[in-house]
C-alpha cells in the first residue's frame, strides 16, 4: 500500500475571513472562464474572475495552442455564433498570426468559404491583453494567481463560499453561484458534483515558438500532440511544421493528480529541450500550463453523446462543427452544464458533460467559448441552474446573436 493511503495528519481548524463577495464566481480564466465572464458581467452580473496563472486564456494563450480552430462545417455554412465569433475577432483585432479568415470575415463567395474554413491563428500575447482590456471594461473583478482550493455548501446544498489560496493566503468568496471552468472540473469535484475522468489520458505534449539562424521568422513548433484538421488547410502556411508533428514517448497522463501533471510536464520538457538542441533553434516561448486535452468533466444532468451530430435539441444553448471533419453540426444541451446536486454550479469549457467521443469535439476553443457564453447568461438569470426557463436564457442568447439550431 503507498505510504500517502496510510498517513493522515488533522490541521489545526481556522477561522477563514471572507475577503470578497460576488453574485457570480467564474473559477479558471481559459477561453471558457473568458466567455462566461464576458456575458454575465454583459447581463448585469457582479462577477469575480479567478485564475491561477498572471495572465488569461489557459491554455490558448499560455499552452500556446495558438490556432483558433473552425466556427464553420467545412461546407461554408457558419455554426459557432455569439462570443465563439466575436473571441475570434478579439484574438486577431491586432493581427492574425497566419490563416486570416478573408472569406468570412472580408465577404467571400460560399466556393471560397467552403475552401478555407472560418479558423485563424492568433499572437497570444495580443489576445490575452486584450481579453483582459474587455473584462476590465466590463466591470470583472479579476483576481490572478488565485486557486479555488474548497466550497461551503448551504444546508440546501447550494455552494455559499469558495475558498481560494493566493499570496494573501486562505481566504473565502461569497458567492451566488458558481461557473466551473477550470478545464478539470475542480470546482465539481470540491463541491461533490458527479464527475467523469478520461480513462484513456492524455499525450505528452509541450509547444515552443522558436528562431532559427538569419531568419527573422518566428515559428510555431507543435511538439508532442496537434489538433490538426485532416483536411489541412494548414499546409498552405509556413509558420509551423504541419504534418509533422513530432510525437513524445512516454506513459500517459489523468490531467488530475499533481505529482503526476509535474512528472508529466518535466518529461514533456525533457523531450522539447534534446528536440531544440537537436534542431540548433533558439526558443522564444514555450507553453507555461500543462498541455491537457480531457482529464475529468461534470457528469451533469445529461451526458450528451456524439449520435447527436445534426439532431435538433430542445434545450440547445448553441452549436458547434466537429473540428475533424466537414458536415458535422452539434447542438449543445444547456443540461451538459448542470447537476441538479449542486443547484448553483455550472460547468462550462473542456469540463462539460459529454461522452468520450463528443469530448474530443466540444474541448476546442469555439464550443469552449460557445458553453461559457450559455453558462454566463444563465449565471445571470437565477441561482438554480434546474429550473431555469429554457427559453428565456435562449431567447437572451439569441438577442445576442447566438444560434441555437441547424437548419
Ligand atoms: C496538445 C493540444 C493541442 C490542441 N490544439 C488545439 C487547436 O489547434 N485548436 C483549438 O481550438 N483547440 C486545441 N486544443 C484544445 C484547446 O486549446 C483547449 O481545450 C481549450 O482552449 C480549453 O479551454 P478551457 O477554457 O475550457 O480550459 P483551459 O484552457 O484549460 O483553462 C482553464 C483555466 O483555469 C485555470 N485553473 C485551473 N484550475 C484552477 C483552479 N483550481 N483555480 C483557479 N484557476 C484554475 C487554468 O490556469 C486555466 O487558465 C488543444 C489542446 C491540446 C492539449
Amino acid at each position: 500500500m503507498d505510504i500517502k493511503e496510510l498517513i493522515r495528519i488533522t490541521e489545526p481548524s481556522r477561522l477563514t475571513p471572507v475577503t470578497h463577495s460576488c453574485r457570480t464566481l467564474v473559477c479558471g480564466g481559459g477561453i471558457a472562464g473568458i466567455a462566461a465572464a464576458i456575458a454575465a458581467a454583459r447581463e448585469g452580473a457582479d462577477v469575480i474572475l479567478l485564475e491561477r496563472e498572471y495572465g488569461l486564456g489557459g491554455m490558448a494563450t499560455l499552452g500556446l495552442i495558438t490556432i483558433y480552430l473552425p466556427l464553420c462545417d467545412g461546407e461554408g455554412r457558419q455554426i459557432s455564433f455569439g462570443l465563439a465569433e466575436e473571441l475570434l475577432r478579439l484574438s486577431i483585432k491586432h493581427g492574425a498570426e497566419d490563416s486570416y479568415p478573408a472569406a468570412w470575415l472580408d465577404g467571400g463567395t460560399h466556393e471560397e468559404k467552403v475552401k478555407n474554413r472560418f479558423l485563424t491563428r492568433f499572437n497570444p500575447h495580443f489576445f490575452a491583453l486584450a481579453a483582459e482590456e474587455l473584462l476590465l471594461s466590463l466591470g470583472v473583478r479579476i483576481l490572478y494567481g488565485t486557486v479555488a482550493c474548497g466550497v461551503s455548501k448551504s444546508s440546501g446544498g447550494a455552494i455559499s463560499h469558495v475558498l481560494i489560496e493566493n499570496k494573501s493566503g486562505r481566504s473565502a468568496i461569497e458567492v451566488e453561484n458558481v461557473i466551473d471552468c477550470t478545464g478539470d472540473a475542480d470546482v465539481c469535484t470540491l463541491a461533490e458534483a458527479p464527475t467523469a475522468l478520461y480513462a484513456a489520458g492524455n499525450g505528452l505534449a509541450s509547444w515552443y515558438y522558436y528562431l532559427e539562424e538569419n531568419n527573422p521568422e518566428l515559428k510555431l513548433k507543435m511538439f508532442g500532440l496537434a489538433d490538426l484538421i485532416p483536411d489541412r488547410e494548414y499546409d498552405r502556411t509556413t509558420h509551423y511544421d504541419a504534418g509533422k508533428v513530432q510525437t513524445i514517448a512516454g506513459a500517459r497522463f489523468s490531467g488530475v493528480d499533481g505529482a503526476e501533471l509535474s512528472e508529466a510536464v518535466i518529461a514533456a520538457h525533457k523531450s522539447m529541450f534534446a528536440d531544440i538542441l537537436q534542431s540548433g533553434v533558439v526558443p522564444v516561448r514555450t507553453s507555461s500550463i500543462p498541455l491537457v486535452r480531457m482529464s475529468r468533466r461534470l457528469s451533469g444532468a445529461v451526458t450528451q453523446d456524439i449520435d447527436t451530430d445534426r439532431k435538433f435539441l430542445a434545450d440547445s444553448v448553441g452549436m458547434t462543427p466537429d473540428w475533424r471533419k466537414r458536415g458535422p453540426a452539434f447542438e449543445i444541451s444547456y443540461r451538459t452544464l448542470y447537476t441538479e446536486k449542486v443547484p448553483n454550479l455550472l460547468a462550462a469549457g473542456r469540463c462539460i458533460s459529454v461522452s468520450d467521443e463528443l469530448w474530443d469535439v466540444t474541448r476546442v476553443i469555439p464550443p469552449c467559448a460557445v458553453t461559457g457564453e450559455a453558462a454566463g447568461t444563465a449565471a445571470a438569470m437565477t441561482n438554480s441552474f434546474a429550473a431555469l426557463d429554457i427559453t428565456k436564457l435562449q431567447t437572451k442568447l439569441q438577442s445576442n446573436g447566438v444560434k441555437l439550431h441547424n437548419g
